[in-house]
C-alpha cells in the first residue's frame, strides 16, 4: 500500500510492528522479506517515485581531505535509492575479508563468511543474479570462451563477478505498492529519532516534508536503511536527548568511513595477442567476468590489503577522464551524463588507434580502504530545509592503502614476466615508494561503508553482530554502514545479504 505523506493531515500518528527508514537496496530487501507476513511494516521514504531536486538537495554537504564527489550527487534520494544509478557489479567478499588481520588495524568482523553464505544466496535472487556460484571453474564450463591469463594460481586468481540490471525503484515499486503488509510512505523524511524515558529504546521517529507536514511514527522496532552517510547523520543529529547523538556514547558514529579506491594504476603490454573476454564487461550483456585477485597467502606475506585489477583497452583508457573529474556536478543526472559522454568520446577516439596499442591494457585497481577513524562523517553547522544539520565528509586515506595498490602491480608484474606473457608499467603516482599520497584523479566507487561499524565490543563498534545499535534495544542499522572492513568487491550484494540476515533476526523478535 502506498501513502503520500504530503497528503496526510498534519501531525498524523502512524503505528506499526516494524519501521524501516529508507527505500533503497537495504530497506526494500527487508520490506520484501516481510511481504507475506501478518505484520504491519512501515517503510518510510524521503523522496517520491521519481527524482525531485528539492529532496535531493537534502543530501548536500561539504567534503574535505581526499577529493570526493559532491555529496548531493554521490547518492539518490527517492524510492529505489542509489540503485537508480548503480552499475550492478556484484561479487561476494572473500573469507579473509571477515577475519582479523594483524597488519590491517581495526580489521575483523564478529561474523564469518559462512554466517552470510545463506543470505548471499538469497540476495542473489533479490538482485536478480544467477546462481550463488563465483567459482571460476564453474563459469568456465558455463562460458567456455573464457581464457585465464597464464599466472600461478597460488599467487593470482580469477575473482568472478556477476552483473545485475535490477533497479529497485523500477523492479519493486509494484510489489511494494500492492502489498497489504508493507505500508510505504513517500515524502516521509525521518528528521529525528526520539528515545523513551529509559533512553534505551527508540519510542518514535519524527517525519517531515516540504509541504510543511510533520508526522510521528511509532513501532516496536526501527531499522535505519538510509545509506551509510545518512544513517550516521541521523544518529548524530538525534542529539536533543543525548548530546552526542544516539548510539554515540563511545564517539564512534560516523568514523571509519570507507570507500573502494578505483584508480587507474598501471599498463599491461602483452607480448602477443591473447583473448581477454574473461576480463571484459558490457552492461546488460555480460553474465560473468573476472578481475585479477591476489591470493590470501600472498596478502599475508606482504601484509597488504585485499584488492583486484581490471582491464580496459589502453587505446580507450588513454582518452577516459577520471570519474572524480567528470562526476563533479551536484545534480546526479548531469554528473552521470558527463561521465557517459566522456566514455562514448573515449571509445570513439580509441577505436581508431591501431598497432602495438591493440595489445595493451590499462589496469584499474579496486581495493578496500584500510579502516581509519579519522575518515569520517560529522554534522555541519548548516541545516537543510527540513532543519536537520547537514552531513560533512572528511575522506582520509593512509599509507597502507597506497602501499597495497603498488604491491598488486609488483606482484602482477612478476607474474607477467615469469610467464613471458607481457610487461607491466606502473603509473606515475605509484613510482615513488616514499610518497603515501593519492592524486585528485583517484576515484571512489560511490561505495559508502563503515560509519556504524559492527563489533561485539561497544567500545569498538556502533552495532553488534545482529546490526543492533549497542545500548538501544530496538534500533537496527541496515546497509554497508555496518561493515567493519570493506573488502574489494562492490558492496550491494554484501549489504543486501546482511540486511536479509537482519530481517531473519527481526522475525524472532516481533
Ligand atoms: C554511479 C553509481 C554506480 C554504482 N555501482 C555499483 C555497482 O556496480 N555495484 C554495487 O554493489 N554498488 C554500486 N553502487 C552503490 C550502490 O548503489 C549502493 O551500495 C546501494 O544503493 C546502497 O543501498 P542502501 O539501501 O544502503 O542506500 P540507498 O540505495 O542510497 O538507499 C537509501 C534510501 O534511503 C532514503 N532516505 C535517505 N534519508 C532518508 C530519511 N531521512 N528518511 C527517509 N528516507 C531516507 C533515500 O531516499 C533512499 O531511497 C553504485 C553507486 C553509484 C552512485
Amino acid at each position: 500500500m502506498h501513502i503520500d505523506a504530503r497528503k496526510l493531515p498534519n501531525q498524523s500518528e502512524i503505528t506499526g510492528d516494524i519501521c524501516i527508514v529508507g527505500a533503497g537496496a537495504a530497506g526494500i530487501s527487508i520490506a520484501l522479506d516481510w511481504m507475506n507476513r501478518n505484520y504491519k511494516v512501515i517503510l518510510l521514504e524521503g523522496g517520491g517515485f521519481e527524482y525531485d531536486d528539492e529532496v535531493q538537495e537534502l543530501y548536500n554537504g561539504k567534503t574535505s581531505g581526499q577529493k570526493y564527489f559532491p555529496l548531493k550527487s554521490a547518492r539518490l534520494h527517492y524510492f529505489g535509492g542509489t540503485t537508480g544509478h548503480w552499475a550492478g557489479m556484484c561479487a561476494p567478499m572473500d573469507d579473509l575479508d571477515f577475519k582479523k588481520r594483524d597488519w590491517v588495524p581495526h580489521s575483523g568482523w564478529p561474523i564469518t563468511k559462512k554466517d552470510l553464505d545463506p543470505y548471499y544466496a538469497k540476495a542473489q535472487e533479490t538482485l536478480q543474479l544467477g546462481p550463488y556460484n563465483y567459482d571460476f571453474e564453474y563459469w568456465r564450463k558455463e562460458l567456455p570462451d573464457l581464457n585465464p591469463f597464464p599466472f600461478d594460481k597460488n599467487v593470482v586468481w580469477n575473482k568472478m563477478w556477476q552483473f545485475s540490471v535490477a533497479r529497485f525503484g523500477k523492479e519493486y515499486k509494484k510489489p511494494v505498492v500492492k502489498s497489504k503488509s508493507i505500508h510505504l510512505y513517500t515524502y516521509a523524511n525521518a528528521v529525528e529519532l526520539r528515545l523513551d524515558d529509559t533512553k534505551k529504546r527508540v519510542s518514535e521517529i519524527k517525519v517531515a516534508n516540504h509541504s510543511g507536514k510533520n508526522h510521528t511514527v511509532r513501532a516496536k522496532h526501527f531499522i535505519m536503511a538510509c545509506g551509510t552517510i545518512q544513517n550516521a547523520r541521523m544518529l548524530l543529529a538525534s542529539n536533543t536527548q543525548t548530546n552526542k547523538g544516539i548510539g554515540n556514547q563511545n564517539d564512534l558514529v560516523g568514523r571509519y568511513f570507507q570507500e573502494h579506491l578505483e584508480v587507474a594504476s598501471a599498463e599491461l603490454w602483452l607480448a602477443k595477442q591473447f583473448p581477454t573476454e574473461l576480463y571484459s564487461w558490457s552492461y546488460g550483456e555480460t553474465k560473468a567476468s573476472a578481475e585479477l585477485a591476489i591470493a590470501e597467502s600472498v596478502q599475508r606475506e606482504y601484509k597488504m590489503l585485499n584488492g583486484t585489477a581490471s582491464l580496459t583497452p589502453l587505446r580507450i583508457a588513454q582518452y577516459t577522464k577520471p570519474r572524480m573529474e567528470t562526476w563533479q556536478d551536484s545534480d546526479p543526472r548531469k554528473s552521470a551524463d558527463n561521465m557517459f559522454a566522456n566514455w562514448r568520446e573515449a571509445a570513439k577516439k580509441g577505436e581508431k588507434e591501431t598497432g602495438n596499442i591493440e595489445h595493451a591494457y590499462s589496469l584499474t585497481t579496486r581495493i578496500e580502504q584500510a579502516p581509519n577513524p579519522n575518515s569520517r562523517i560529522t554534522l555541519g553547522s548548516e541545516k537543510d530545509s527540513l532543519g536537520v544539520p547537514r552531513a560533512n565528509l572528511h575522506w582520509e586515506l593512509t599509507a597502507l592503502d597506497k602501499y597495497s595498490v603498488r604491491k598488486i602491480y609488483q606482484i602482477l608484474g612478476k607474474q607477467a614476466g615469469l610467464s613471458e606473457f607481457g610487461r607491466i608499467r606502473l603509473n606515475e603516482f605509484l613510482r615513488d615508494e616514499n610518497d603515501p599520497t593519492f592524486p585528485d584523479s583517484t576515484n571512489g566507487g560511490w561505495h559508502h561503508m563503515g560509519t556504524t561499524r559492527m563489533s561485539d565490543d561497544p567500545k569498538k563498534g556502533v552495532v553488534d553482530a545482529n546490526c543492533k545499535v549497542h545500548g538501544v534495544s530496538n534500533l537496527f542499522i541496515a546497509g554497508a554502514a555496518c561493515f567493519p572492513t570493506s573488502g574489494a568487491p562492490n558492496p550491494t550484494l554484501t549489504l543486501t545479504a546482511l540486511s536479509l540476515r537482519l530481517s531473519d533476526h527481526l522475525k524472532g523478535l516481533v
